[in-house]
């Protein structure tokens, strides 16, 4: 482990895919073990991204946002897996119970506070956690494979630390549920999630007009994306909303959730996005941080269910990003990384480059709208509900 200051660091401790739900379960640790492997054979994580260690929340940490009701049944179910707790979300098929189950939630929340805390205090201008992201979880109970929001926990922690305003952006498949309805009521917390429409997706949430509630309205956005939407249409609409919103906001600091599962070959969602695509979005991210707050930078992973074809190269491009020196998208995978792939398929292809050979060119909301596509309907949608809050003209 590297404590020495730097641009960039990612949190990284063999302990955190402790968090596994058995080898049924669609969320494989794997995942996050060949992203790091990936990563560290295209030589990004070393002096320009530091691994850096962390240690597991205590619960003082984890009821800033968690009920100490649940934390209690959390441990329960911990120590006993054998009895569920349905009323907590602990025991269904999408969480199943498992033995330190508390602590495997701890120790993310713990990294992903680590992360925040980096870049708050200067030591990194950017930081990530790629074992974070668990957007879904709720004060009171676990959801969607999330058992501590760990998101939600890092933001409090950067307004308890001093930061007047915090904006997050979600661009996993999903609708980032969790950490808009903990922050629903708080005007300091900008939450933005594109997903696909919960017409069609988990967790059933996510529409235009959620908006925020009380001293909160505006600070929940909503881009509902349709099935098949692939990165020309994700890229229009991220460029439609997000940039505008986050800048009007003005945060001190950005954070965001990078699940991966908006790609054509995730197995539990219908968006059709590419590496390439995903890499664009990731890229813009950077861009509005930079424009937005100085830079700084805090990144979690989050869903990616391609746990061998998808997640790695996704991931090792997020981690490039973050360390400054992106990987160009046609360049070779390792040949000893790809083994590995293949090993674990026991037969199959492991992917032979960083890309899937798309083009992530879209075209700019400015150049017109057009009312018969129903993403852009959605798009101004989103644009009705919250431009004008701000000041701003939703139409193109
Ligand atoms: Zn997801």
């Amino acid at each position: 482990m590297d404590d020495r200051p730097g641009t960039a660091c990612v949190v990284s401790d063999d302990r955190l895919t402790g968090y596994n739900f058995g080898p049924s379960h669609p969320m494989a640790p794997i995942r996050v073990d060949l992203a790091m492997e990936l990563a560290t054979e295209l030589g990004v994580v070393g002096d320009d991204l530091r691994r850096v260690g962390s240690k597991a929340a205590d619960d003082d940490l984890i009821a800033t946002v968690h009920t100490p009701a649940y934390i209690e049944a959390v441990r329960a179910v911990s120590a006993d897996p054998s009895v569920p707790n349905l009323a907590a979300g602990l025991g269904t098929d999408d969480n199943p119970t498992f033995a330190d189950m508390h602590t495997a939630g701890a120790l993310i929340v713990g990294a992903s506070v680590e992360a925040a805390r980096r870049v708050w205090t200067g030591q990194s201008l950017r930081a990530l956690n790629v074992c974070g992201g668990l957007h879904h979880a709720m004060p009171d109970r676990a959801s969607g494979f999330c058992v501590y929001n760990d998101v939600a926990v890092a933001i409090r922690w950067l307004l308890d630390n001093g930061a007047q305003r915090v904006a997050y952006v979600d661009v996993d498949a999903h609708h980032g549920d969790g950490v808009q309805q903990i922050f629903y009521d708080d005007p300091r917390v900008l939450t933005v999630s594109l997903h696909e429409t919960p017409q069609t997706l988990f967790p059933g949430t996510g529409v235009a007009t959620e908006i925020g509630t009380d001293d909160g309205i505006g600070t929940a956005v909503n881009v509902a994306l349709p099935p098949g939407t692939s990165d020309a249409g994700w890229l229009r609409a991220y460029h439609a909303v997000v940039p505008q919103l986050v800048g009007e906001f003005k945060p001190d600091v950005l954070v965001t959730q990078q699940g991966c599962d908006s790609h054509m070959d995730d197995p539990l969602t219908n968006l059709m996005l590419s590496v390439d695509g995903q890499r664009a979005s990731y890229l813009a991210l950077r861009d509005l941080a930079e424009e937005v707050c100085a830079g700084r930078w805090v990144g979690f992973g989050g869903g990616g269910y391609a746990v061998l074809d998808v997640v790695p190269r996704s991931w090792a491009h997020l981690m490039a990003i973050v360390a400054g020196r992106p990987i160009e998208l046609d360049t070779p995978t390792p040949p000893a990384w790809r083994e590995h792939v293949v090993a674990l398929k026991s037969g199959g292809m492991a992917p032979q480059r960083m890309t899937d050979g798309r083009s992530t060119s879209y075209r700019d909301w400015r150049e017109g709208y057009d009312p018969a596509s129903w993403l852009d309907r959605q798009i101004l949608a989103t644009r009705n509900a919250l431009f004008p809050l701000y000041g701003l003209d939703p139409m193109p």
